[in-house]
């Protein structure tokens, strides 16, 4: 921009409130994707909100803005990366603020984690805690519970990155056990991803990997390639530890082209750093050495300090092993000093361990004895006895939580599946076995309960869910989002004429019916007897319309004349209700319900909203 002060200002679009709605929305939806594009939209929105004086719009301009700058900064951007970082700071800063003026606490709260995040990906967890913890509390106060979820999630990240191990797992299992309860599989799958990286640290190979796999099982119905990469090369480094080179590779090979093709230089670098250690596993030292050498690259294009010392660490440990292993030294050292300008006691450990193993081979007990105490002290921060004891009754407690929480909810529910149970306890199965059974029957009986038993389509308990996860989705990514009602014409007549049995077939019908025209992405469900609901996801109210009206038609052509020789025809009246700007301000279903009865007065078989 240039100096606007000499300049008269430029005349205001006549829908310049549209133009920036439309903005924001937009960028809301490319912005993980394609962030600089993104970033474009955010700074005309900028502009256009400084000129309506809408201080709301600014500082969600500001928010959106500051997102897509960070994600530009963990993409290969060169030089520009810090630049990025920095401008990065001051939008969610100066968005922060305006929420908090505003007293907008969404706002402040999703302000509040991707300063955050922000401070994360930069190294500076003292500084990223406290903002999370905020943005929890803020969260916790307006129940959001999928917002909260997500920040339990990152505190769990950052914590294990700090090696607080046991805190780590504390928050991360309380992630876990609120994206299930909503249903929420991304989040879902994030904790998941999570849990097996900390377990993984902890050398909990068998579980990590049950995790990782759980999470990319997810994955599959909810594609996310930052989250598959970083799942893919925990597993690949889990199976390469356990003796499994070729799935290794192939894990690690697909999460390296995942990373390239999302261009986030963290995941490429974890990515080429783990098949790295694969490939030295495999005893290829030359590969192993060019892939390390790749990785260290991308830390350092990427700015990640504690990265570029883990690929150090691992650079001088394949050079230590082969025949001249002098240059191993700087390469250890170097590890060395960055892993204590980050005060990571964790991998500082490693270091010495490396260096008194590297010094042993020179021969050179004294300074081998030196690392090798300098090693047990960093292991003695790392893992007090407290810690350890917590985290012992911590694993032991959460897994035996999932264990009791299945099985109340199979006894209570009274069917054959609780006996399930009951055989895989007399059988005295290993407890891994059974909770891996008892997750799989729990998500059996997930199915059943989500599932209207007459006509198939979602039942009420899980449209509300979903209704509420997409509400906020919509509300997050700036998607429209709109709600159809669906309610029979004179049923009650076509039970008293056809009788009720006819009555069921005819719902059936119509079920089946709504699911085969509306789109994948969509959900249909039965609201109450003979209403149904359609929330039909990224979409404007007027597309909505168009897709109520071909339902309309569908079931007024639908042939019912087999039947019953009185029932010749059926009918629906329905009524939708959308918002683009803000599902959250205006309950939908409410909105969708008045326009229905509009419907009904109006005459009936029609579309109202
Ligand atoms: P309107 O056009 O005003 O909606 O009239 P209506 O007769 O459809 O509405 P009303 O609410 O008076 O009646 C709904 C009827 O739907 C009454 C109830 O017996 C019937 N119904 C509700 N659930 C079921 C079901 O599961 N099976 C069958 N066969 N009928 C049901
Ligand atoms: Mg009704
Ligand atoms: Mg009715």
């Amino acid at each position: 921009m240039n100096d606007l002060s000499s300049a008269p200002p430029p005349p205001l679009p006549t829908d310049a409130r549209t133009q920036l709605a439309q903005h924001l929305a937009r960028a809301g939806s490319l912005r993980s994707r394609f962030p600089a594009e993104a970033l474009a939209l955010c700074e005309q929105a900028e502009v256009l909100a400084r000129a309506l004086d809408s201080q709301g719009d600014l500082a969600r301009a500001l928010l959106r803005a500051g997102q897509c700058l960070s994600a530009l900064a963990v993409a290969p951007a060169g030089g520009t990366r810090q630049q990025h970082q920095q401008a990065a700071h001051e939008r969610l800063g100066q968005a922060m603020e305006l929420f908090v003026g505003l007293e907008d606490r969404h706002g402040e709260a999703e302000a509040a984690n991707s300063l955050g995040n922000l401070h994360a990906t930069c190294g500076a967890h003292a500084q990223a805690l406290p903002l999370y913890h905020r943005s929890l509390a803020v969260r916790r106060d307006l129940g959001d519970r999928i917002g909260e979820a997500g920040v339990l999630n990152n505190i769990g990240l950052l914590l294990r990155d700090t090696a607080q191990f046991a805190d780590a797992l504390a928050c991360l299992f309380a992630s876990l056990e609120l994206a299930e309860d909503l249903n929420d599989e991304r989040a879902t799958a994030h904790a998941l991803a999570s849990i097996g990286t900390v377990l993984a640290e902890l050398g909990e190979t068998g579980r990590a990997t049950e995790f990782h796999l759980r999470a990319l099982a997810v994955l599959e119905q909810w594609p996310d390639p930052a989250l598959e990469a970083s799942a893919r090369t925990g597993l690949g480094r889990l199976l390469a530890r356990t003796g499994h080179p070729e799935e290794a590779l192939s894990h690690l090979e697909r999460a390296l082209a995942v990373a390239h093709r999302s261009g986030r230089i963290d995941d490429l670098a974890s990515a080429l750093h783990a098949l790295g250690q694969a490939h030295q596993g495999l005893a290829q030292p030359q590969r192993a050495e060019w892939l390390l050498h790749e990785a260290l690259a991308a830390a350092r294009r990427g700015g990640q300090p504690l990265a570029e010392a883990e690929v150090l660490l691992s650079l001088g440990e394949l050079r230590g092993r082969q025949g001249d292993s002098s240059d191993a030294r700087p390469l250890l050292l170097q590890a060395l000093a960055g892993a204590e300008r980050l005060q990571a006691d964790h991998l500082a450990g490693r270091v010495h361990r490396a260096l008194s193993r590297w010094h042993e081979q020179q021969r050179e007990f004294e300074p081998a004895l030196r690392h090798h105490q300098a090693f047990h002290d960093c292991l003695q921060r790392v893992q007090g006895q407290a810690v350890q004891r917590r985290l012992r009754t911590l694993l032991s407690g959460s897994e035996l939580k999932v264990v009791h929480r299945d099985a109340e909810h199979q006894r209570r529910r009274g069917d054959a599946l609780a006996e399930a149970l009951d055989i895989a306890r007399a059988s005295d199965r290993h407890k891994d076995e059974l909770v891996r059974a008892l997750r799989h029957q729990a998500e059996l009986l997930r199915q059943l309960a989500r599932e209207d038993g007459l006509t198939g389509v979602a039942n009420r308990r899980w449209l509300d869910s979903m209704l509420m996860r997409e509400r906020e989705r919509a509300r997050r990514h700036g998607h429209p989002l709109a709600v159809a009602m669906i309610d029979l014409d004179h049923f009650k007549s076509i039970n008293d004429r056809c009788s009720h049995h006819v009555g069921d077939e005819v719902l059936r019908r119509i079920g089946r019916l709504l699911l085969q025209t509306c789109r994948q992405g969509d959900l249909v469900g039965r609201y109450g007897g003979e209403e149904f609901l359609v929330v039909l996801v990224e979409t404007p109210l007027a597309a909505a319309r168009g897709v109520c009206e071909k339902l309309r038609r569908l079931v007024a052509a639908m042939d019912v004349e087999g039947l019953h020789p009185t029932l010749n025809r059926v009918t629906v009246s329905i009524g939708v209700a959308g918002d683009a700007a803000d599902p959250v301000a205006e309950d939908l279903v409410q909105a969708a319900d008045r326009e229905l009865y509009r419907a009904k007065r109006e005459g009936r078989n029609r579309v109202c909203g």
